[in-house]
């Protein structure tokens, strides 16, 4: 089974989610991994989302209010379209026992004090995210240049505000500003949609002054994602006001969003051309030789991390600069891929299966890959007919393409066994299972056969014999 892309694999990519476990406790630490990410169970991905358990609905409210972003983020490092999480709680666990545990546990940890301002946990810079990796190139050399600027000399743009599309690194130079300046400046981070919805929580809680207190109390602010910060005239008001209150007293205000100041919609006139008033600089997608040196860059950083060894050949290194152009995101994701693929099944990927794990992110023949198609183009490459496939004769010249065809249906649908049966005629589920092992058996000692498989394919999702 081992060199055998199943089906989840790679028609419905799921987020991998012990890797993404994983990078959580790089990024969080030892103890909040033991704590509380490991407890998170993987149970289903839908187009935007992903569905997990955990259990206790304690535990759960614990993770939301605490890790939410940094686990979405690190989600959508591997895919973008996922926009939320949502939590199932397994109830038959949850009892005071176990609650009474995690008590202990909070209690026992440095890092997640009980007793935690509720506005620190917004607060949090990723350490990961620094200007020593912070790649440079033609498309973003003058947002780096003038974030460098900033961080080192207090107050000459001010605010900064830096534009592009998503996956460009906005989100990487603020926080690589944070990094540097909160060496001995009080820092404030906080996406728009924090900023908001911890505004509105204060008002419901009567907690206004706290909540102006601490803003205006920071030398530097940086506003992530401004465009999110839309409509709610009290808010916008509150601000305006803080926004003023920190630049006259002198503190460095950053911003970023997917668009420039004047083109932000539900934003009073007033706060854009305050945004406008400083500096404006737009990160454009990254061009050839800095996609080039981004997959370099990452592959490196991954075999110091796992230290394995990966040789990614020179032509895949090409089809992905070459292919995956439109953001560092994308890249960044589609090496991580190639990367867990080879670490899952023991071997780098040839060119045709790297097609196949990124397909999505290519753009390629999404999804109609039918039975149908898949028996009508087997049958053509064995010249047999339909007939003839569907057949109950055990030829051996009937037999193999057969077997081929069904194979192909597995790995290449998400239609389930018995599914599969009844579109060869009825077969029982246990002759499919036969039929796949008995490929992928072939496969392992067969080249010819290997040739074939990589052939049909090719056909099945590119309608040619040749892309390879
Ligand atoms: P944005 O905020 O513009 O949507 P991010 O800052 O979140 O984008 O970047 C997406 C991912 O790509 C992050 O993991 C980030 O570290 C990485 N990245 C973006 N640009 C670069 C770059 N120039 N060098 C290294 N990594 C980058
Ligand atoms: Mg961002």
């Amino acid at each position: 089974m081992n060199n055998t892309f199943t089906n989840k694999n790679f028609v419905k990519l799921n987020v991998d989610w012990i890797l993404i476990q994983s990078e959580l406790k790089l990024k969080l630490g030892v103890d909040v991994y033991e704590s509380w990410i490991k407890k998170i169970n993987f149970v289903e991905e839908f187009n935007n989302y992903i569905l997990l358990s955990v259990p206790t609905r304690f535990i759960r409210d614990w993770i939301t209010s605490r890790y939410l972003d940094q686990i979405l983020q690190t989600i959508k490092k591997h895919k973008k379209e996922i926009v939320r999480i949502e939590f199932k709680v397994s109830e038959n666990k949850e009892n005071d026992n176990e609650k009474s545990i995690n008590l202990n546990q909070i209690n026992n940890s440095k890092k997640v004090s009980f007793l935690q301002d509720s506005y620190l946990q917004y607060n949090r810079i990723d350490a990961n995210k620094r200007f020593e990796n912070f790649l440079i190139g033609t498309s973003n050399k003058i947002a780096f240049e003038a974030s460098i600027k900033v961080s080192e000399n207090f107050s000459q743009y001010n605010p900064l505000y830096i534009y592009g599309g998503v996956g460009l690194g906005k989100t990487h130079l603020l926080n690589a500003i944070g990094h540097e300046m909160n060496k001995n400046k009080k820092v404030m981070f906080i996406s728009a949609e924090r900023f908001m919805y911890q505004f509105v929580k204060s008002i419901k809680s009567n907690n206004m002054v706290k909540f102006k207190e601490y803003f205006r109390n920071t030398d530097v602010l940086l506003i992530d994602d401004v465009q999110f910060m839309n409509g709610k005239e009290a808010m916008q008001e509150e601000f305006f006001h803080t926004f003023n209150a920190l630049l006259d007293k002198g503190s460095q205000i950053i911003v970023s969003a997917d668009r420039p100041p004047n083109k932000l919609l539900r934003i009073q006139e007033r706060i854009k051309s305050r945004f406008s008033g400083g500096l404006v600089v737009e990160v454009q997608k990254p061009e050839y030789e800095l996609r080039k040196k981004i997959i370099d860059h990452k592959i490196e950083e991954l075999i110091n991390l796992y230290s394995d060894k990966f040789d990614i050949s020179e032509e895949i290194i090409n089809f992905l600069s070459n292919k995956i152009t439109s953001n560092v995101r994308e890249l960044v994701g589609a090496i991580n891929r190639v990367i867990s693929f080879s670490r899952i099944y023991n071997k780098l990927p040839s060119l045709a299966e790297t097609k196949v794990i990124l397909k999505d992110l290519l753009n390629l023949s999404e999804n109609n890959v039918t039975i149908d198609s898949i028996q009508t183009i087997v049958c053509r490459f064995f010249k047999i007919s339909k007939n003839e496939m569907l057949s109950s004769r055990r030829s051996r010249y009937l037999v193999r393409p057969r077997q081929t065809a069904i194979y192909l249906t597995k790995i290449l649908t998400t239609k389930s066994l018995p599914e599969i049966g009844r579109e060869f005629s009825n077969r029982d589920h246990t002759t499919i299972i036969h039929s796949v092992k008995t490929i992928e058996k072939l496969k392992e000692k067969d080249p010819n056969m290997c040739e074939n498989i990589n052939k049909l394919k090719n056909l099945i999702l590119y309608n040619k014999e040749n892309e390879i």
